[in-house]
């Protein structure tokens, strides 16, 4: 190595480790706002791969794109009641409108001028169910208006007081979709619908496999029906929520009024889902792959997926190796492929080879005057392995390879996550599990509120899912890990995220 070796290791101390690796790749960074985060180049390159990648599969599903304000009349909270208590705690509220001079100095030069106070206060979005559907209710009148299927690209601000890079800060980047519906059954199928897509994004492009089911109560949306969820397990063994997709039932509808006139003429309130996935998911993806070399990137989503590095000494070695570089990267990138040929002069390749490692590129072509002279480069992989490629026909050595890494990192990713997961266990061998190296465990649970908080509050774990069919164990659980009583669901617990 180049040099000396800046992020702490995984098992020395995992929270450490993931804010070095954040650093190194140069991905966020901590802004002069507390609990908020600056998302750097590479970072918001990888955020725009994936919203690219969401935004072509919400479109191909018949959802179309709207924006709506920042700013919510504080009045609007409060017409449905579950969702203005969950909410409450973390909103940021708009008062004024103006500042104006004081007259004294430093510091204190200005202040909020009280004679700008607004009428009725208003609420930056922590989500926006209720201006949507506030203008929903004037947009549908009668059943041919419906499905209406929208979604927003945006930020929102939760004030949270605990803040870590990405997964979880006090602005975010996300996407809300919401729409409405006729019926309970089509309401449903989209919010099914929408899991399914989330859970495609999740496991083609972000290589990281999830487990997918119903919230239960306790865990369930501030105003909605059933939540689904998608829930990955991290490196360290906890539990990250992926995305969400709530059926809202009729609440939301009744609370703005949303009718519309059915086929027969009657009167009946829309049913709604909203769903999101948020810039979180650039934590998930590095907790979910990265080492202790840095940034690990699926290739579908690294924002360079090609580093070529030329080794040269002499002047003429180098003018032959920048003409062979530029043409290979021209190759490559005809081939669709993110690449960057590093000519820098004032590094050792070395040092070059650490610094595209950090930033999680997961190949780099080594080109120098002995492999030029047998007609081949050097492809090595992020996660291990050198091998000489043929020059004619390097970018189908490249796609190749990439694919590779795709499918093998997906592979790692879930057979951890089956070594970390447990099945059937009883109450004591659960809290030996949860308090010790932790992971997945899969248990009978008897659907009551009480279990659920006494298991939280003594080992801290909650239930991420009632998984769906394929996830759950080939005999049902009979009775409730925790209490005995006879199980009505199985399910899944985890400390988390
Ligand atoms: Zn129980």
């Amino acid at each position: 190595m180049a040099q000396a070796q800046k992020i702490t290791p995984r098992a020395k101390d995992f929270s450490e480790w993931y804010g070095d690796v954040i650093m190194q790749a140069q991905l966020a960074d901590y802004s002069p706002v507390r609990g908020c985060m600056v998302i750097r180049p590479h970072g918001y390159r990888m955020w725009e791969l994936m919203q690219r990648a969401l935004d072509d599969m919400i479109r191909e599903t018949g959802h179309r794109n709207a924006y709506f304000p920042l700013f919510i009349p504080m009045s609007f909270f409060a017409k449905e009641a579950q969702h203005v208590e969950g909410f409450a705690k973390e909103v940021a509220v708009v008062t004024h409108t103006r500042l104006r001079a004081t007259g004294k100095q430093g510091a204190e030069a200005i202040a909020v001028d009280p004679s700008s106070a607004l009428e009725e206060p208003l609420v930056v979005r922590p989500t926006s169910e209720t201006i949507i559907y506030a203008m929903f209710a004037k947009w549908i009148q009668s059943y041919r208006d419906l499905p209406l299927l929208l979604n927003q690209w945006a930020n929102v601000v939760r004030w949270e007081l605990r803040t870590r890079l990405f997964l979880r800060t006090t602005e975010f980047l996300w996407q809300e979709g919401h729409t409405a519906h006729v019926d309970e059954a089509d309401a449903e199928r989209e919010a099914r619908l929408i899991l399914g897509l989330y859970r495609r994004f999740a496991e083609e492009w972000m290589a990281m496999p999830v487990i997918t089911g119903a919230k239960t109560e306790s865990e369930k949306f501030a105003g909605a029906l059933r939540t689904y969820a998608l829930e990955a397990l991290m490196q360290d063994n906890k539990a990250l929520q992926a995305g969400t997709s709530h059926n809202l039932g009729q609440n939301f509808a009744k609370a703005f009024e949303v009718r519309y006139q059915t086929a027969a003429g009657g009167l009946e309130y829309v049913w709604n889902t909203s769903w999101g996935v948020t810039t979180r998911l650039i934590g998930a993806l590095i907790m979910t792959h990265s080492d202790d070399n840095g940034l690990v990137a699926p290739p579908k989503l690294a924002p360079v997926q090609v580093a070529i590095v030329p080794i040269w000494k002499t002047d003429e070695e180098k003018q032959q190796l920048s003409a062979i570089g530029s043409r290979v990267k021209e190759d490559l990138e005809k081939a669709g492929l993110r690449v960057e040929f590093d000519a820098r002069d004032n590094m050792k390749p070395g040092a070059k080879y650490f610094e595209w490692e950090g930033l999680g590129v997961p190949v780099r072509l080594e080109i120098g005057p002995r492999d030029l002279a047998s007609g081949q480069v050097v492809l090595a992989r992020r996660l291990g392995g050198k091998a000489p490629v043929p020059l004619q026909g390097v970018p189908a050595s490249v796609t190749k390879a990439l694919d590779e890494i795709q499918a093998a990192l997906f592979a790692a990713a879930r057979e951890r996550r089956e070594q970390n997961s447990i099945r059937g266990a009883t109450k004591a061998q659960f809290i030996e599990f949860i308090k010790g190296r932790g992971g997945f465990a899969y248990g009978g649970f008897c659907g009551r509120g009480t279990c659920e908080a006494e298991i939280k509050q003594q080992t801290n774990a909650t239930i991420r899912v009632l998984p769906d069919p394929e996830f759950r164990s080939k005999e049902a659980p009979k009775t409730c890990m925790w209490c005995g009583a006879p199980s009505i669901a199985e399910a899944v617990w985890a400390q988390a995220y």
